[in-house]
C-alpha cells in the first residue's frame, strides 16, 4: 500500500501594524520573514492603510499614526506555532513590549485560523477585538470581500456598521 503523509493546511489571517520608526520598510521586511518562514504560504497582502492611534480609551490622535494591513495565509502550523513564529518576527524587529496598548514598532495578530473558536492563556481565536477594528476589517475584505468573522458574520456587514453605512 502506498501511504502518502500530508501535511493538513490551513487558512489564516494575520494582521500587521506599526507606528514607530520607518513603518514601510518594518512591513516589507516583516512580509519577506512571513514568506520565508517553513510552513507558510502568502495567499494575499492587503494595501497598507495609515489609522489613528487607539487606547483603551479611544482612538488617540496625538499619538503616532499606524500603518495597517491584513496577510493571507496557507499555513501547515498549528495555531499556537504559528503565534510563536509572529512573536519571533516581531523581535527579530525590534519591538518593545511593556505597555499593552503602547506605541509599536511592529504588531502581528492572529485574527482568523481556518474559522476556529477558541480561547485559552495566551492565545484567543478569532482575534477578541478584530469585529469592532475597522483597521482589521478593511483591509481584510479588500483581500477577502466575502470573508466571515467566526461567531460575528460576514466582516462586510461589520465593517458597514462600523463605518455607519
Ligand atoms: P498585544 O501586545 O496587544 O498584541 O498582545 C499580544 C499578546 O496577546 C500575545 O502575547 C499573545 O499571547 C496574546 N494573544 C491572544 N490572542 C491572540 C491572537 N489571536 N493573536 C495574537 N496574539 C494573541
Amino acid at each position: 500500500m502506498n501511504v502518502q503523509l500530508r501535511r493538513i493546511e490551513a487558512d489564516a489571517v494575520i494582521a500587521i501594524g506599526s507606528n514607530l520608526g520607518d513603518r514601510a520598510a518594518t512591513f516589507s521586511a516583516a512580509l519577506r520573514a512571513l514568506a520565508e518562514a517553513d510552513g507558510i504560504e502568502v495567499t494575499a497582502i492587503s494595501s497598507p492603510i495609515e489609522t489613528v492611534a487607539v487606547r483603551p480609551d479611544g482612538e488617540d490622535p496625538d499619538a503616532p499614526a499606524y500603518l495597517n494591513a491584513v496577510v493571507l495565509v496557507r499555513t501547515t502550523l498549528a495555531p499556537r506555532a504559528l503565534l510563536s513564529l509572529l512573536n519571533d518576527i516581531e523581535r527579530e524587529h525590534g519591538r518593545v513590549r511593556g505597555e499593552r496598548w503602547g506605541d509599536r514598532t511592529l504588531d502581528l495578530d492572529i485574527i482568523d485560523y481556518a474559522g476556529l473558536q477558541s480561547s485559552s492563556a495566551d492565545l484567543t481565536l478569532p482575534h477578541p477585538r478584530a469585529h469592532e477594528r475597522t483597521f482589521v476589517l478593511r483591509p481584510w475584505a479588500e483581500v477577502a470581500p466575502e470573508a466571515v468573522l467566526p461567531g460575528h458574520g460576514r466582516i462586510a456587514d461589520l465593517l458597514a456598521t462600523l463605518e455607519g453605512r
